[in-house]
């Protein structure tokens, strides 16, 4: 078989998306993918998207808008059905502590997006229009948006995949680059190596251990999202996407509903390793800020595959090989999922009594500046990075897939990536407000 003109890393959803949108422009592509289609963060996502709408004086090609219409569009465009939901992000305000964040959460949008178009309800107006919000709060920030569904977009990529010769290989670990010179020539994996013209990483919480080969450094923290899932309830119990400090939460088409942290309790747990005291200089303020909000606990999982890696990058140096785990499932405390939905249920009286059916965690991959990274890999003509989507790759992928993919096919990505290069991250970092 002939080399592929392109070699992903990472059959999430930026993975599958930018294939897509490669082969959309006459490229051959092949994706490695360590365990099934979707399995880290893309299949356990809220999957919470802006869409068009409003009166915003946002740049239209700003990369979030880009994503919003395409959202939008998607179902057409690529065939297949992602349960949109197009009612609205709703944000609860509670009282004057959330009033603050949101007005920084705004103005980073502002800033960071370029689309931060929102409308605040009273009370009145809010229940008027939702009247399933019953229990107390202040006022109500309403955005365009909704949600897709994570797992019914990973299904629709995948029947692109198949429709458009995509070869996609499942249980394949990318381990290490072949170069030539400032080109990759091919990336080594457990299956032998696979020659490529250029190479995307989009391995998510991995593609730091990848970039290291390439010596590029990412100071990612991983940071566990703890997530449940609720028994199915009457439709139209919850109206859009709804984010309050303590929990989010949304209705997925059968009724259930899929909740996870909220804005300034976001349940987040910081799983420690040896890669964050490396960063820690960076992080050290912003978790000191949050540190009321901030939990850590060590993964010794990582941590083991850390040890490897360090051992084997010593021995081998940038020839050499790197790991990531397969089957990586972190856990979810059920009890203090419903401690969330008893918070849900204060507001919305129909949830309470709602039973959980399943609680599980998705790890984020947060870069202290809370933007992704994308473009050229300093150093390389033919290595991009798309990773670091810290929780808003659903927001922010659709556009960023269309960027990486018009540039590496054109030369031109179309959107402005420029916030996003990957050189920044060598610079100093504005450390976000909000630790997420
Ligand atoms: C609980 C939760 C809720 C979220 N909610 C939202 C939301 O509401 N809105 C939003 O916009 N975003 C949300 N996000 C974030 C969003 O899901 C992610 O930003 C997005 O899915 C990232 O996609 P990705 O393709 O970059 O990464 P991933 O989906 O993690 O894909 C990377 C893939 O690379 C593979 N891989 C890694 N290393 C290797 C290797 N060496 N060889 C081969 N394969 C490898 C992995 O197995 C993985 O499948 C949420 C995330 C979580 C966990």
């Amino acid at each position: 078989m002939a080399a592929p003109d392109i070699v992903i890393v990472g059959g999430g959803l930026i993975g599958l998306l930018t294939a897509a949108e490669l082969v959309d422009r006459g490229a051959r592509v092949t994706i490695l993918e360590k365990d099934d289609l979707g399995f880290e963060q893309s299949g356990r996502s809220v999957a919470a998207v802006n869409l068009p709408g409003g009166s915003s004086q946002g740049d239209p090609r700003s990369m979030l808008r880009v994503s919003a219409d395409e959202w939008a569009s998607f179902k057409e465009r690529w065939d297949c059905d992602i349960q949109l939901n197009s009612e609205g992000w709703h944000i609860v305000i509670a009282d004057e502590h959330d009033a603050e964040w949101v007005s920084v959460d705004r103005a980073t949008w502002r800033e960071t997006a370029g689309y931060a178009d929102s409308e605040t309800l009273d009370v009145a107006a809010a229940r008027a229009k939702f009247p399933q919000l019953q229990g107390p709060f202040e006022a109500l920030d309403v955005r365009p948006g909704g949600h897709v569904d994570a797992i019914s977009v990973i299904a629709g990529l995948r029947a692109v995949a198949e429709r458009r010769d995509i070869d996609v290989r499942c249980d394949t670990l990318a381990t290490g680059f072949e170069f030539q010179g400032t080109l990759v020539t091919a990336v080594k994996t457990d299956h032998g190596h696979v020659p490529c013209g250029s190479v995307v990483v989009a391995a998510g919480l991995w593609s730091p251990n990848l970039c290291d080969l390439l010596n590029f450094h990412i100071p990612m923290q991983r940071v566990r999202a703890p997530a449940a899932e609720t028994e199915p309830l009457p439709p139209n119990t919850i109206p859009g996407f709804l984010r309050a400090s303590t929990f989010g939460a949304r209705q997925n088409r059968d009724g259930s509903i899929r909740i996870t942290g909220g804005y300034r309790y976001s349940a987040m747990l910081h799983d420690v390793s040896f890669h964050d005291l490396r960063d820690l200089r960076i992080w050290a303020p912003a978790i000191w800020k949050n540190r009321k909000d901030v939990s850590f606990r060590v993964d010794k999982h990582v941590l083991a595959d850390e040890v490897g890696n360090s051992w084997r990058r010593w021995r081998t140096g940038r020839n050499g090989s790197t790991f990531a785990p397969r089957g990586y499932d972190p856990s979810s405390s059920p009890r203090d999922r419903q401690t969330q939905l008893s918070h849900l249920g204060n507001l919305i009286p129909a949830i309470r009594g709602a039973r959980i059916r399943r609680a599980f965690a998705g790890v984020m991959d947060l870069i202290p500046d809370l933007q992704p990274v994308l473009g050229l890999i300093p150093g390389w003509e033919n290595a991009y990075i798309a990773g670091g989507f810290s929780g808003h790759g659903y927001m922010y992928g659709p556009g960023a897939c269309k960027a990486i993919a018009g540039l590496i096919a054109d030369g031109d990505a179309v959107i402005d990536i420029t916030p996003y290069r990957p050189e920044r991250l060598s610079e100093k970092l504005s450390m976000r407000d909000q630790i997420f």
